[in-house]
């Protein structure tokens, strides 16, 4: 699996195979599942308390990200005069993908502390 995929099926920085959340984006059991560490390779995601607080920063240049990815779709579809229109479909689109964005930021930030180890990725 490459990088990019890794990130967006949401698995593990260290051998992209194992699910960082024991549940989906969008159960709604809980979006918060973090696993404490991988089911397949046992890397912790833990590197320090709160560790997770700096994917914050990451959410939010998401977050970012989409709505200018947004506009410039409304632009492209000669939609992006409307400025109330265009402010409301940004913010539908920001918050139906909250629950992915969220899970995406956490993994993304971890990818910046955790690399990849090819052996850890072979089936055991
Ligand atoms: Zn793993």
């Amino acid at each position: 699996m490459s990088f990019i995929q890794s990130l967006l099926f949401l698995r593990c920085p260290k051998c992209r195979t194992g699910k960082m959340f024991q549940h989906k984006p969008y159960s709604f059991k809980g979006i918060t599942s973090l696993n404490k560490s991988c089911p397949h390779c046992n890397t912790s995601y833990q590197l320090e308390p709160s560790f997770f607080y700096g994917s914050m920063y990451v959410s939010y240049a998401l977050g970012v990200a989409l709505a200018v990815a947004v506009y410039v779709l409304l632009l492209l579809l000669g939609l992006g005069q409307y400025a109330l229109t265009s402010f409301f479909i940004i913010a539908t689109a920001i918050v139906v993908l909250a629950p992915y964005v969220y899970q995406l930021s956490k993994v993304v930030w971890a990818s910046f502390f955790i690399k990849y180890d090819p052996k850890k990725s072979i089936k055991n």
